[in-house]
């Protein structure tokens, strides 16, 4: 049984060594001793190094408006987002603000707002992106977007603001200064554990999975340091009570670099090793409250999963909200499967003003949905039955 207060400590245990952004030593650093704590209790773990175009954030970054008010905004730079060296002569890109129209982050997932900075020679040399809801966060740029200007992201009261002077005043005066720039390669590892099934041997493989990477700005205690202490907790109970088929335990590296480490495992599968998988369970993200959320595909799995979540709330008197999303969005690792045809869970306790954030620290309320999830995992990867697979529309 995985209690509250193992849970917190070993949460605190990987969190200590940094922010786990995908490239950085502080995320090898994690990564080792996470392999560590496998290899002590007799597990074997594969690495499978992952490679992308890297980029670092830089250390300045600065939205600020100059009228109709004066008034610096929180903000964070986008992944890949380029600095504003190139676009203007002392760094600072200074203009006027125009609404650009929606944006949708990670597919369409989430609906953004974005906002284009027109500089004095007439171009769009900048551009803001408001968030949906909550404090400023940054998330990837989407698939096609300049990566010769610089793109930062602001908080959703703050975009409406902006909306709001856009519309009330012509000329809304903005200032952006950031450095972040692009890194040639950068790489880190997905790690893997194969754990025996002591059923049949014809059973097929349950990949459960979650990232262990975060975003520059965080140590990501809930997104998604909480999925990886879940797993580490499986492995433990796995050592001495084994499931009763074989699964395979993956840590994704890059989840938060458009599910690089994930798209790059689902590619080096053959077909035969993709047939082989039941299907996937994706934790990622236990946040404090009460909020569930699963996304699964095809449909009538979720049914069963919707069951599975209910008995277990039941069994255990927990009064949770719960959404169950279809199909499945595509922004976390289960996306890599589905996107491939395999049936796919994902589940979470949304917690979306910590998400990339600083303020993504240890704290009881993810403990304690990581003890409350992980016998949930558990009986999910041991009991559910082979799904019938479906083409996922728009996806296969
Ligand atoms: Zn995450």
């Amino acid at each position: 049984m995985t209690t509250e207060a193992h849970a917190l400590s070993q949460l605190k245990a990987l969190v200590a060594h940094g922010p786990r952004f995908h490239g950085t030593e502080t995320m090898a650093a994690a990564a080792a001793w996470l392999e560590s704590e496998l290899v002590a209790m007799g597990h074997s773990v594969r690495r499978e190094p992952v490679s992308l175009p890297g980029w670092h954030p830089g250390t300045v970054r600065r939205v600020r408006v100059t009228a109709p008010v004066d008034r610096v905004l929180p903000a964070w730079p986008m992944l890949w987002s380029a600095g504003t060296g190139a676009a203007s002569v002392d760094g600072v890109v200074r203009g006027r603000l125009e609404v650009l129209g929606p944006e949708g982050i990670w597919g369409d997932s989430i609906v953004w707002q974005r906002f284009g900075v027109r500089d004095e020679a007439g171009r769009i040399a900048a551009v803001v992106h408001a968030r949906d809801d909550g404090p400023a966060a940054p998330q990837p740029l989407p698939a096609g977007s300049d990566d010769r200007i610089a793109h930062l992201a602001v908080g959703h009261l703050d975009g409406l603001q902006l909306a709001e002077w856009v519309a009330d005043h012509d000329d809304v005066r903005i200032e952006v200064e950031l450095d972040s720039e692009p890194r040639e390669r950068s790489v880190s590892d997905n790690l893997i554990v194969e754990v025996p099934g002591s059923g049949p041997v014809q059973a097929g493989t349950v990949v459960a999975c979650g990232h262990l990477d975060s975003f520059y700005n965080t140590l990501g205690a809930y997104d998604n340091g909480s999925g990886s202490i879940a797993l580490l907790e499986l492995a433990r109970i796995w050592v001495s009570e084994p499931p009763t088929r074989p699964v395979r335990i993956v840590w994704f590296t890059a989840e938060e670099w458009h599910l690089l480490g994930s798209r790059h495992h689902v590619e080096q599968l053959t077909d035969a090793d993709r047939d082989a998988i039941d299907f996937v369970l994706n934790i990622d993200g236990l946040g404090r409250g009460d909020l569930l959320e699963t996304f699964v595909g095809p449909e009538r799995f979720g049914f069963a999963v919707r069951d599975a979540v209910r008995a277990h709330a039941a069994a255990t008197a927990r009064t949770l909200t719960t959404v169950d999303r279809f199909p499945p969005t595509r922004g976390t690792d289960d996306a890599s499967f589905h996107a491939a045809g395999i049936p796919s869970v994902f589940l979470t306790f949304n917690d979306l003003h910590r998400l990339h954030q600083p303020e993504d620290l240890p704290d009881p309320g993810i403990a304690r949905n990581i003890a409350w999830t992980v016998p949930l995992a558990r009986s999910i990867v041991e009991t559910m039955p082979r799904p019938r697979r479906t083409a996922a529309p728009g996806l296969l």
